[in-house]
């Protein structure tokens, strides 16, 4: 597979749906970013869906499926749009994107019974984070 750059020229509603994201600490809400783009000037919910739809194709953001949120992707050489896993505390309910060769090498090699390879998934790992499981 071709490694993709990371940088990308973002339009102006894409960047700024970006910069939202990304200077959250936790994952942003669809509501939450509507919310934020109108001081910006973006007034049509459309357009920030498109913005979201985009950045989630180029890997600049991930959703986060039953949070229905969306996190900035930290991991620079991060190039899965279609594959992401998370593991997500149970208590501060803190989502931290997981970076681990082994998982994804053996997710992309994975068939199951009837010879079916998976293109696509979102995995969310539930548990206590440090900080939780000390007190
Ligand atoms: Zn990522
Ligand atoms: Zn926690």
């Amino acid at each position: 597979m071709a490694k993709m750059q990371k940088e990308y020229n973002l339009s102006k509603n894409q960047q700024i749906v970006f910069d939202i994201i990304e200077k959250s600490s936790e994952p942003v809400k669809a509501y939450s970013i509507l919310y934020n783009v109108k001081k910006k000037g973006i007034k049509a919910p459309p357009q920030v869906y498109r913005a979201l739809e985009k950045l989630i194709k180029l890997g600049k953001i991930h959703k986060v499926e039953s949070k229905n949120a969306f996190v900035a992707c930290k991991s620079s050489n991060c190039e899965i749009s279609k594959a992401t896993a998370f593991s997500i505390c149970e208590i501060c309910e803190k989502v931290t994107e997981i970076a681990n060769n082994k998982l994804s090498n053996f997710l992309n090699s994975f068939e199951d019974k009837s010879g079916m390879k998976y293109k696509k998934y979102n995995l969310e790992f539930f548990g206590l984070c440090k900080k939780c499981k000390k007190t």
